[in-house]
């Protein structure tokens, strides 16, 4: 198949003929993306081929370049590493090489090049667009081949993936295998955290991340660092050793037994000289640490892709694709990315010049441009670090007026992600001279035993790694006893309440809004913060402990798939959770290859059965060899109420007759998860820090304007910015006459991909609830539900009848 048909005659066969590559240092999550080129392609009726070992295929050409199959890829989503291997290739960055390059594409009929990598790989693509035309001359000119057959290679079409475990792309919230590497370095870190703290010793962990210190700064907050050295926010070259035996005797002066340190492999300071892992050691050997140095190397790299990377790299290499199809010359060429949740393009050539402008102003010494040219919230992240770090040295103390008693509970299921979110919330206020207060067992802890308790630096400062929940949850409701909960809140003086929890949470904060009129204590601030794993709190696309959650899932789903594939002739049905939202089915179908996914939003009917068990004999068809692929469909456990899961299995074992034979699992209650992830944690403390920081700014607002009545004379008609007296609501506390608050602070925190949306609590339930089904009205994934359709076979297989 080395012959072109279109060199001998250019209008036989114009199908797109597109090469996809990995290029530079492997990523998890490659594997997935080209799986997804791969369908995608095939799907859109072009041709795709794999160029092996990144450039340094495209330079070879012959077998380099290999015509890929829908079969070809099966099971690639989840593998670690890149199955067409990668590399970096000098003779691509010579002229020579390229032109090489470009002789064996032409030679191949591939007109359009999609490339995984980063920057560099990146840059190589653009430069080779450039120089295309000038390139196709050339080999006319050389007698090569001849102006007819270059004639339909005129232009040449480069689509960009950013695959790259440092997440140092500029334009993209996420590159595919920056949240594995993370993943994998929380793990390390925790294995490490037991060794140290049973020892009572300091460990030095250097992570990845010559020029980019999201790793660091992220497995910082994720694992409970006491410090990090990241190339964007260097320390001052005279002081920073002094600065960290500070931080680390003043955390062991509280009773920490363990010191953890993370260094980015591109540390500096701010005269620009290195920072190693051997210097921090020596610092902390100074004050008497038995201190040892981790330096975690490819483990990083290695492993299966977390679920967040297989979506991002299927759902962007279905872009890529579709970016490809609709590429005109005088389109500039695309870098897919991933902003606020949503697949973009961007310039590729502008956000490689932007990634490179950091670098620069790191050189430069320009470090606050540096942190600003991280993506959005790379700063915030930064600031978020030392709140939960650094800032209990008393240096961001408020005045004693301001200080505010702060209660946090945990209402309905159990998720892995309570713990970081509380410890965060209650490191923050404490940073800031609050108190926060733990209400245990939810509100029948508080009503039946008025069970809260200050929470101390000691208590939580362990919790960032902990699944469940160390306060206890429950489904229980404020309305089981309301005005039980007024008195034990207006008897602690509780100035601020953040409700940790699912849809159980959500409901109570409406409720207590609800009884505002009946108990005025109730006009405090109150934050809820989503957390549950079904993630069906309405107003919110995401909720603290899905990710854990979906990563249960995959890791479960996997498991399923290999004993299938392994048994032969095996298929499973996997129910999982996600009462009427079929939010968990749907992401976890799309990022284990189910075949089909079954969901309440869409109805099964006969019809979809027959058409799904066809697929399935399909599929049973193309098994070759060992070429053999596990099957298996996910069912949300409410998806039907006809078609269960039982009854599924044994309709797929009916019409089987006797072919393959059909098996349900259930993973039940192991969906909650274990230990946390690095995605939950970094989001726990993030999102947790905002809903203190909404408490603080109300309740400042509102004495603002109790200061402004008191200074015009207090008790008489006024108004303040709009408001009258009457807004504003008190309670009397030993018998003094007290503000709590004014109408507007009961708010849903809403995560709208990388931005938070404080909203209130009654327009969300009024206006984007479905309270009967307990889930939002807007179904913000059903892309998902596309896609797998698409790269699971099913749309064509409908396409086709
Ligand atoms: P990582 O983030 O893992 O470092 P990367 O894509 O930045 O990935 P590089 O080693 O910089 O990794 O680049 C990978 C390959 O891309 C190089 O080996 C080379 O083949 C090609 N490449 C990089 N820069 C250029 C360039 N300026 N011109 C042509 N090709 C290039």
């Amino acid at each position: 198949d080395l012959e072109n048909p279109r060199l001998k005659e250019p209008a036989k066969s114009n199908k797109k003929r597109i090469a996809v590559m990995t290029s530079g240092g492997d990523a998890p999550g490659m594997c997935a993306a080209v799986r997804a080129v791969v369908r995608a392609g095939i799907y859109l009726g072009c041709e795709v081929y794999g160029c092996y070992e990144g450039y340094s295929g495209l330079v070879k050409g012959g077998e380099y370049l290999k015509k890929m199959d829908w079969e070809d890829v099966r099971g690639w989503l989840s593998l670690g590493g890149t199955l067409i291997g990668t590399a970096r290739c000098m003779e691509f960055k010579e002229k020579w090489g390229r032109l090489q390059a470009a002789k064996n594409m032409i030679l191949r009929g591939v007109d359009a090049l999609i490339v995984c990598g980063g920057d560099g790989s990146l840059t190589g693509a653009d430069i080779f667009r450039d120089e295309w035309p000038s390139l196709v001359a050339e080999l006319v000119k050389n007698g090569t081949f001849t102006e007819d057959q270059v004639e339909p290679y005129k232009h040449l079409t480069i689509v960009g993936l950013v695959g790259s475990i440092d997440n140092d792309m500029s334009s993209t919230d996420n590159t595919i295998g920056a949240y594995s590497s993370l993943e994998r370095i929380c793990e390390m870190v925790d294995y490490i955290d037991a060794t140290a703290a049973s020892h009572s010793r300091a460990f030095v962990v250097e992570v990845m991340g010559r020029h980019c210190g999201w790793l660091a700064l992220m497995a910082g907050t994720a694992c409970g660092a006491d410090s990090i050295f990241i190339p964007e926010r260097p320390p001052n070259s005279k002081s920073w050793k002094d600065e960290l035996k500070e931080v680390c005797l003043r955390h062991r002066s509280k009773g920490r037994r363990k010191t953890t340190v993370i260094v980015a492999e591109g540390a500096l300071d701010n005269e620009l000289n290195p920072i190693t892992s051997e210097q921090v050691k020596e610092c902390l050997v100074e004050i008497g640490l038995d201190t040892r140095i981790t330096t975690l190397g490819h483990v990083q790299r290695g492993g299966t892709a977390v679920a967040f990377d297989r979506l991002l790299a299927t759902l962007q290499g279905v872009d890529a694709v579709k970016a490809v199809l609709e590429s005109t010359p005088n389109t500039p060429s695309p870098m897919i990315g991933f902003v606020d949740n949503k697949v973009v393009r961007r310039p590729l050539i502008e956000s490689v010049k932007l990634t490179k402008s950091v670098a620069t102003a790191i050189e430069e010494k320009r470090f606050d441009d540096a942190m600003q040219l991280r993506d959005t919230t790379f700063k915030e992240a930064y600031d978020h670090f030392l709140s939960v770090s650094k800032y209990d040295d008393g240096t961001q103390v408020l005045p004693e007026n301001q200080h505010l008693n702060v209660a946090i509970i945990h209402v309905g299921a159990p998720t892995s992600a309570l713990n970081a979110a509380t410890r965060a919330a209650a490191l923050y206020l404490l940073s800031r001279g609050h108190t926060p207060i733990g209400v245990e067992n939810g509100f029948t802890g508080l009503t039946r035993h008025g069970a809260m308790r200050k929470l101390s630096w000691l208590d939580v400062e362990e919790w960032h790694n902990l699944g469940g929940s160390e306060l206890g949850t429950n489904r229980s409701l404020p309305s089981t006893d309301i005005g039980t909960v007024a008195y034990y809140f207006q008897r602690f003086e509780i100035q601020g309440l953040i409700i940790i929890g699912g849809f159980e949470a959500f409901h109570s904060l409406h409720e207590l809004k609800q009884a505002r009129s009946l108990y005025p204590i109730f006009n405090m601030p109150m934050v809820c913060l989503p957390s549950t794993v079904s993630n069906n709190v309405p107003g919110s696309e995401y909720s603290l402990g899905s990710d854990t959650c979906l990563n249960v899932l995959v890791n479960y789903c996997d498991a399923i798939k290999q004993s299938a594939s392994a048994s032969r002739r095996r298929v499973f049905v996997v129910e999982v959770q996600g009462g009427y939202s079929g939010f968990i089915a749907s992401y976890t179908g799309l990022v284990t290859g189910s075949l089909a996914v079954y969901t309440p939003e869409e109805k099964i009917t006969l019809r979809s059965i027959q058409e799904d068990l066809e697929l399935l004999n399909k599929t049973f068809e193309n098994d070759t060899g060992l070429n053999r692929s596990g099957k298996m469909f996910i069912r949300n456990e409410k998806s039907s109420k006809i078609y269960t899961t039982d009854l599924l299995t044994s309709i797929i074992r009916e019409s089987a007759h006797g072919k393959y034979e059909s098996r349900t699992a259930v993973p039940g209650h192991v969906q909650q998860g274990k230990t946390p992830t690095a995605m939950d944690r970094c989001h726990s403390a993030r999102f947790a820090i905002k809903a203190c920081e909404f408490i603080e700014k109300s309740n400042f607002e509102t004495n603002e304007k109790l200061q402004a009545m008191l200074n015009n004379g207090f008790g008489s008609n006024l108004t303040y910015k709009g408001h009258t007296e009457p807004d504003l609501k008190f309670v009397y506390r030993r018998g003094k006459k007290q503000l709590v608050g004014d109408l507007d602070n009961a708010k849903l925190l809403g995560i709208h991909g990388s931005s938070v949306v404080f909203k209130d609590i009654d327009e969300v339930w009024d206006n984007e609830t479905d309270v009967e089904l307990r889930k939002g009205k807007d179904i913000h994934w059903d892309d998902m539900n596309m896609v797998n359709d698409m790269l699971s076979g099913r749309l064509m297989l409908r396409s086709e009848r």
